[in-house]
């Protein structure tokens, strides 16, 4: 039996930099389980087509949080990458407006802009009506009618692909935000108002992919790192992972779902993983080379599968083609290289806060910790996922372990 301090499962952002936050500080006792041959989770990406691809769908890192930079810095050093300023649109009434529609109006013909501004002055929030718990009914209380029939309700059932009305409205602070104040601002004054989104501006790297960085960082941790070795076998009580490997603490970044078939836990706390839902991505890669200067397009036409476009030649060097990213139950296969992400999206759904509070209180006596987009079921971009896997590191060297 081999015996560990900590054992990490997932090698994504947030297991690898718990993971080097350990041995920054001096703890040397851990290992990380990673079931695929490469580190980085969702931020991996391939060679396809002469060029790199990100498998998990577009990925770009936000600047906004130095220690992040900081810390990604020393694997990959600031000039190794591109800073852009983002271009996203949004395909609507058939031409491309940039992203969020409302800072954008402006950007339509008039007969458009009149259309959608009088939708948002129609809108229930406007009329001072209370604010609904159920994403679907928020959208157009929110935005009106038009906005909503014709962008965020169709935008929104293809990528996460369930009833709208099970998703809840808890996770509505990370879209930006435009008053309708801001809207008219924008329209009169032809210049975007009101919050702007993530990643105004981002980084990425100038000759790889978005995964290079969590390579360098996987190999960086030599034989701290088992890879191709999927965790099958977890036994709580005395925290085996595996059958042979033991840890006084387990750190998990992989879904709760898989632990269902690896652990032996109480009927409460499975009853309540049950109701964590997800979204499989998948991410097909066409050859054509797109005109357009956006770096990302999303589109809101239910006819079409995919529901954004990512154009590589627009902020990946040497490249040729664009990829689309799909909800899984959306796809048509037609050939052509394709990549599925089975675990992409966490699900918002209503219930969850709940269910997932009764699960942490549960690993927190069982010496679990959880990290990650899947250890906590969050949306969460990789900066903040390595943020958090830097404190929970640091937050657990401080706290004393049976
Ligand atoms: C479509 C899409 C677009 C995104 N765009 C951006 C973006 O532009 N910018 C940004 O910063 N972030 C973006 N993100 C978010 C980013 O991917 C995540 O924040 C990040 O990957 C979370 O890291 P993690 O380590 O928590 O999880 P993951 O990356 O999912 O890592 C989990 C790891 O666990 C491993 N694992 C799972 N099961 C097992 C098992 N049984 N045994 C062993 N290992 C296992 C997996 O292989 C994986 O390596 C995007 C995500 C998606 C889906």
């Amino acid at each position: 039996m081999d015996h560990y301090k900590y054992i990490i499962l997932g090698a994504g952002p947030s297991g690898l930099s718990f993971a080097h936050t350990l041995k920054t500080l001096g703890e040397d006792s851990f290992l990380l389980i990673e079931k695929e041959r490469v580190a980085g989770g969702l931020c991996r990406s391939e060679e396809v087509d002469g060029a790199p691809l990100d498998i998990g769908g577009g990925h770009f890192l936000d600047v906004k949080r130095k220690e992040v930079l900081d810390f990604l810095f020393q694997f990959m050093p600031k000039s190794e990458w591109q800073e852009r300023k983002r271009v996203s649109k949004i395909n609507i009434r058939g031409q491309e407006v940039d992203y969020p529609l409302e800072a954008n109006l402006w950007q339509l013909p008039l007969a458009d802009r009149i259309d959608f501004l009088e939708s948002i002055a129609q809108a229930s929030c406007l009329r001072g009506l209370p604010m609904p718990t159920s994403f679907e009914e928020w959208i157009t209380w929110k935005l009106g009618e038009r906005i909503a029939a014709e962008y965020m309700l169709p935008y929104n059932r293809k990528i996460w692909s369930v009833d709208l009305k099970t998703l809840g409205i808890y996770w509505l602070y990370k879209l930006p935000d435009v008053s309708f104040r801001e809207t008219l601002q924008s329209c009169l004054e032809h210049t975007p108002s009101g919050t702007l989104p993530a990643h105004g501006t981002f980084l990425y790297p100038k000759k790889y992919g978005y995964g290079e960085v969590w390579k360098r960082m996987g190999e960086a941790l030599k034989d701290h790192l088992l890879i191709s070795t999927p965790v099958a076998s977890i036994d709580i009580e005395d925290r085996i992972v595996n059958g042979h490997l033991k840890a006084d603490k387990i750190v998990t970044s992989i879904p709760w779902s898989q632990w269902l078939s690896m652990a032996n836990m109480p009927e409460y706390v499975r009853n309540n993983i049950l109701k964590l839902h997800y979204a499989s991505i998948d991410v097909d890669y066409h050859a054509e080379i797109l005109s357009t200067n956006a770096h990302w397009v999303y589109d809101p036409d239910e006819r079409l599968a995919h529901h954004r476009i990512l154009c590589r030649t627009n902020f990946c060097a040497d490249s040729k083609g664009y990829w689309t990213e799909t909800n899984s139950r959306r796809t048509i296969k037609k050939g052509g290289w394709s990549y599925t992400n089975e675990y992409a999206y966490p699900l918002n759904t209503l219930e969850k806060p709940f269910a997932i509070e009764a699960i942490f209180r549960w690993a927190a006596e069982n010496n679990i910790l959880c990290i990650g987009r899947w250890g906590t079921w969050e949306h969460m971009n990789s900066d903040v996922a390595v943020s958090a896997g830097i404190s929970a590191a640091r937050k657990a060297e401080r706290v004393t372990v049976k």
